[in-house]
């Protein structure tokens, strides 16, 4: 009882007075005299008249104590007129009177005030169970009370059926009030149980008085109700308020504790009623039979109920294993059982003929968790909940939607890949349309969806889903409202590019990239005046890779400068040993214009000249038109440095890049390097055309010019007649190891 509220206070104060009248009646009843009762009896109901009025009057008393307020009213006033009977005459021997009948109609009224106490905890339908498990209690208390107490007094006729029923009607009272009080864990609960508990005790002596022919009016009866009520109205006051007990207690489930509590009682009483009537040769009589009676009856009553109640639990706690409870669709568990009866059921699992197939589209909502944080959990929690709904309406016959957690959901169903992309146009659109929300008003949202299929008994069906978020999140970084269908060779390019960066960065920072060396040549005289460096990479596991793809791989991971470092180190070491650099043979190196912009480029490269011993004119970068320069691009500045220290610039790929004339105007450039594609086509007329002009463009640019690709000799003879002066290709030589360089340099370079 919370605090020293008013409320408290009379509670308190009546508690006291009821605790002091109790006193003042068991003195003056152990004192032996014949006043005890009708003191006590006053007394008692004076104390239960203040309680009703307590209870009554109370400003917030609810329902459950209003009606025990009347309850103990109406107690009050029957004892009431058996204490004016008795005050007329003490010792009055005990007797029916119209004041027993009043106090009669208490003892339901109370029940139905106890049963409204506060809610216990648990499931709805647990007080209607908690009343049962109440009766049951009180029914085989009662049998058993009245076999050990009431039927050795012989009891007769009306006299009896009266005292049996005051008997049952008692305890189920106080079976009642125990079990609220175990099950709600409720102070007040326990207080109006031990009020209740100390009456009912008292009440039950008192009929068994009256049982006896000539048994008077017992003191004790009054002593008890004066301390009761009491505690009663004290209990109602504060019930819902304070719970008992520790985390010991709470540990255990309300359920297991009244469980508990009813079973014990049941089996103990069971037990005592079978010692007693063993004991005992009495012929069973007509309240026995009555008894015993409502305790088959209350037992079968409360296993019918009980059994209900756990089919429903069981169903309940089935579909919520199953299901979602924010949305309340089927969740992932769900699905995994849903896509196994999918790929089991060759009906399900669409037209058996066609490789049938089980598809899943899982679907996420774009920039849920902005929405979550601009407009709150609770808009995020309705607009999920709109959202579910709608895709569980937009899909086909077959399908089933289910929330995955998050803001994400999968649809499965029947069907192929073009089925599932239907699908998914058709969930995006269910969901674009603007929701209605409660506290943010209208809001409109996307959605990426990514769609993937299992052939029927080919593939785990989770693998679809699996792939299909794999695919969801390409269509994420693509941008918003998109749909991506997985590809299982895109999906191999991407695993590849994993691979080969990783391994390619291994291979970088343990110097295994090396060059080879390719020579460029005098179309004239087909002597050797230079090489360019070709990046080279075999891995143990991987193999040859191309540098077309590892430098792909080298850009997209900041790795190119290290392999650009590392080749240029390769051809240079190469190119000395060789003797190229007394010959005065070049060296051309590729770099990708990210290897520009990276910082320390020039001094790297000049570095590496110096270490090798190699002057900076026998150096050519190359750089391919195919990556788009700006004037303003830091890898022209770099290019001019370059061209500034004495090194030369090549375009690389002349003729498949960008706009390749503004090119050659915008950068420092003095090399020309026609693309293959230019070359290998010289037996045709028109591109032979081209090949002539851009021959002649970079004469008049004063450009020098490298035919790359040459595999013929037809092709060479055309390069020559056009007047190119350098040329490159396997009709010459193909890239060598640089162990071979030296040998190729003595056999094949230009004399000294
Ligand atoms: P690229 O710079 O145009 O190099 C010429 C490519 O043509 C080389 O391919 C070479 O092996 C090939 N080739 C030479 N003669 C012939 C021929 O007669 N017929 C045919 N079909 N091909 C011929 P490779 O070595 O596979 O290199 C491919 C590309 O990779 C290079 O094209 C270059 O753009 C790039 N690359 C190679 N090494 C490096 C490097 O160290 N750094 C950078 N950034 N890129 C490099
Ligand atoms: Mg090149
Ligand atoms: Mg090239």
């Amino acid at each position: 009882m919370g605090g020293t509220s008013p409320r408290s206070l009379t509670a308190v104060a009546l508690v006291a007075v009821g605790v002091l009248a109790a006193a003042t009646v068991v003195v003056a009843g152990a004192a032996g005299t014949v006043h005890a009762f009708p003191v006590g009896a006053a007394a008692s109901a004076l104390v239960g008249l203040a309680a009703a009025l307590s209870m009554l009057l109370r400003r917030g008393a609810g329902g459950a104590e209003r009606t025990m307020g009347l309850a103990v009213g109406l107690w009050a006033a029957g004892q009431a007129w058996i204490a004016l009977l008795a005050l007329r005459q003490p010792g009055l021997p005990q007797q029916p009177t119209p004041g027993d009948a009043l106090q009669t109609f208490a003892a339901p009224l109370a029940l139905v005030a106890v049963m409204a106490l506060p809610r216990p905890s648990g499931y709805a339908g647990r007080r209607r169970q908690l009343a049962l498990d109440g009766a049951v209690v009180a029914a085989t208390g009662a049998a058993l009370l009245w076999r050990v107490a009431f039927l050795p007094l012989d009891p007769s006729g009306t006299a009896a059926l009266t005292a049996g029923a005051v008997v049952l009607a008692d305890l189920a009272v106080l079976g009642l009030c125990v079990q609220l009080a175990v099950a709600g864990l409720d102070r007040g609960a326990a207080l109006v149980a031990l009020g209740v508990g100390l009456f009912v005790s008292a009440d039950l002596v008192n009929t068994h008085d009256l049982v006896q022919p000539g048994g008077t009016w017992p003191w004790s009866a009054t002593a008890a109700a004066c301390a009761a009520w009491p505690l009663v109205a004290a209990g109602f006051a504060a019930a819902g308020r304070q719970r008992l007990g520790g985390p010991r207690l709470e540990a255990f489930g309300a359920d297991v504790r009244t469980g508990a509590v009813t079973t014990a009682l049941v089996i103990v009483q069971v037990l005592a009623a079978l010692v007693s009537s063993t004991v005992s040769d009495r012929p069973v009589d007509a309240v026995t039979g009555v008894l015993f009676g409502v305790v088959v009856a209350s037992l079968v009553t409360r296993e019918l109920v009980h059994r209900g109640q756990r089919s429903r639990l069981v169903e309940e706690l089935r579909h919520q294993a199953l299901h979602d409870p924010l949305t309340g669709l089927a969740n992932r568990h769900a699905l995994s059982a849903r896509l196994a009866e999918l790929a089991q059921d060759p009906e399900l699992a669409g037209d058996p003929g066609r490789g049938d197939r089980v598809t899943a589209v899982v679907l996420d909502v774009d920039g849920f968790r902005e929405v979550n944080t601009r407009l709150g959990h609770a808009a995020g929690d309705q607009l999920l909940r709109v959202l579910a709904q709608r895709v569980s309406a937009a899909l086909p016959a077959g399908w089933t939607a289910h929330h995955y957690g998050g803001d994400e959901f999968v649809a499965a169903g029947p069907g192929d890949l073009a089925r599932g992309t239907r699908v998914a146009a058709a969930l995006l659109d269910a969901v674009a349309a603007p929701v209605e929300l409660a506290v943010a008003g209208a809001v409109a949202v996307t959605a990426c969806a990514g769609v993937s299929s299992a052939a029927d008994g080919e593939t785990d069906p989770l693998t679809a889903v699996a792939e299909a978020t794999g695919a969801l999140r390409e269509a994420q970084a693509a941008g918003r409202g998109r749909v991506h269908v997985h590809d299982e060779a895109a999906h191999e390019r991407s695993a590849r590019r994993l691979q080969v960066r990783e391994r390619l960065r291994e291979a970088v920072a343990a110097g295994t990239v090396t060059a080879a060396l390719q020579p460029v040549v005098d179309v004239a005289t087909g002597a050797t005046t230079g090489f360019e460096a070709l990046a080279r990479w075999r891995d143990a596991e991987l193999g040859d890779v191309r540098p077309d793809e590892f430098i792909a791989v080298a850009e997209e991971a900041g790795l190119v400068p290290a392999v650009g470092a590392a080749v240029l180190r390769a051809g240079l070491v190469a190119l000395q040993q060789a003797g190229g650099v007394e010959r005065r043979l070049r060296l051309a190196v590729n770099a990708s214009p990210l290897e520009l912009r990276a910082p320390g480029y020039v001094d790297g490269v000049l570095g590496a000249l110096a270490d090798a011993g190699v002057p900076v004119d026998l150096l050519t970068v190359e750089v391919t038109e195919g990556l788009f320069m700006t004037t303003d691009d830091p890898a022209v500045a770099v290019l001019a440095e370059l061209g500034a220290a004495g090194a030369r610039v090549a375009v690389d790929d002349f003729g498949t890049g960008y706009s390749s004339l503004s090119y050659l105007e915008r950068l420092p450039v003095h090399i020309v390097k026609i693309d293959r594609s230019l070359v290998s086509g010289v037996d045709r007329s028109r591109p032979r055309a081209v090949l002539e002009a851009v021959v002649a463009l970079c004469r008049a640019l004063d450009l020098e010019v490298v035919a790359e690709g040459v595999e013929t000799a037809e092709q060479a003879a055309v390069v020559r007649g056009l007047g190119v002066q350098r040329g490159q290709g396997w009709y010459w030589s193909r890239p060598l190891p640089p162990e071979l360089v030296a040998q190729h340099v003595a056999e094949r370079s230009a004399a000294l």
